[in-house]
């Protein structure tokens, strides 16, 4: 055992290999966060699971489908069908995996407003996201906060990846001054993944966290400057590419020192309807009221026309192309219609305005 209770031996082959040996306490003793638990968040997770992290947060505001079973590996059938929360379904199977780490699920929107909150206390931070404005909330929130984060973007047969170190690196926003307009660049709903991608990025996004734990546990007396670069594979030229990335010298974030940038996303002064823009066909509403799950199901199935899903975590009502998901604390979100008018009337009809 060592001193906090780990027995070792399940560890043993990880502490055997060199690029592992020296770091593995220090990645025992981080309390990790991966934001978005889709494909990459799927590859990612079950790694820190194993590497036994001292907490693992689960951020997810989504449900498993269906459509997830491709390439999602911590999902099951039963999971799709049960409607259940991937941050839920994602804490279920993880702690199969290792009972060791504190697993924290949060199924929630990651916005502005709780992102504090939820990332409070996570000492590495990693992405499992698909959208820009939310990736550059993190990149404001991580520079705010001085955290590290492991950016990763996987569409189609090509990956980018990048270590964020606020005072180290550049970062997102040297790269992507402004999230792109919906539709403007391939995501993996239009453009889909080759699956066997998804663990490469997370390959790397966990290489580089590791090197980041042995850099800075170096940083006392080191003077060396981390070596900032992207990565990029793309699966015609099967050719794995890492480019220098310096710093775009007026980027508001990460030209100040930790904590001094500006925060533009952090501090709302891009319009949050952003948000849901770069999601396409996707609405959501706070109700601000909780929702009683079971009687709207009973409700809904007595008013016929939908496939009704639920969980204690959620209920899934879907009719034609559109899918409405319900939570207990209120929120509902309309996939398949970027029309309001569509996820109003739903409200004004079965949740009595
Ligand atoms: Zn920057």
């Amino acid at each position: 055992m060592d001193p906090a209770g780990r027995p070792q031996e399940r560890y043993a082959r990880l502490a055997r290999y060199s690029g592992l040996a020296d770091i593995l306490p220090a990645w025992q003793a981080s309390a990790c966060a991966v934001i978005g638990l889709g494909g990459l968040g799927s590859a990612l997770a079950p790694q820190l699971a194993r590497l036994g992290v001292r907490s693992l947060r689960l951020l997810d505001r989504d449900i498993v489908s269906q459509e997830n079973l491709g390439h999602q590996q911590l999902y099951t059938e039963s999971d799709a069908a049960l409607a259940l929360p991937k941050a839920i379904a994602a804490a279920q199977a993880l702690s199969a995996v290792n009972s060791q780490p504190k697993l924290q699920p949060r199924v929630e929107e990651l916005s502005r407003h709780n992102i504090r909150t939820l990332l409070d206390g996570c000492t590495l931070l990693f992405d499992g996201l698909d959208n820009y404005y939310t990736r550059l909330l993190v990149n404001d929130y991580a520079h705010a906060a001085g955290r590290p984060w492991f950016y990763a973007g996987v569409v189609s047969g090509e990956l980018s990846v990048r270590a964020v170190i606020p005072g180290h690196s550049g970062c997102l926003r040297c790269l992507v001054d402004v999230p792109p307009a919906p539709g403007s660049i391939p995501t993996c709903s239009s453009a889909g993944v080759f699956p066997p991608l998804l663990q490469l990025a997370a390959l790397l996004q966990l290489e580089l966290a590791g090197r980041w734990l042995r850099f800075s546990d170096g940083q006392a007396g080191g003077a060396a400057a981390w070596p900032d670069l992207i990565f990029g594979f793309d699966m015609q030229s099967l050719r794995l590419r890492s480019l220098p990335a310096p710093r775009r010298p007026d980027c508001p974030v990460c030209t100040a020192p930790p904590g001094e940038g500006r925060y533009d996303f952090l501090d709302g002064v891009f319009d949050e309807r952003a948000a849901s823009a770069c999601d396409g066909l996707r609405q959501q509403l706070q109700l601000g009221r909780a929702l009683n799950l079971g009687r709207l199901a009973e409700m809904l199935a007595a008013s016929g026309g939908f496939e009704l899903r639920h969980s204690p975590f959620s209920l899934s009502a879907a009719r034609g192309s559109l899918r409405y998901t319900l939570f207990p604390e209120g929120r509902i979100v309309l996939e398949g219609s970027d029309s309001p008018q569509e996820l109003n009337r739903f409200v004004d009809t079965y949740l009595g305005g």
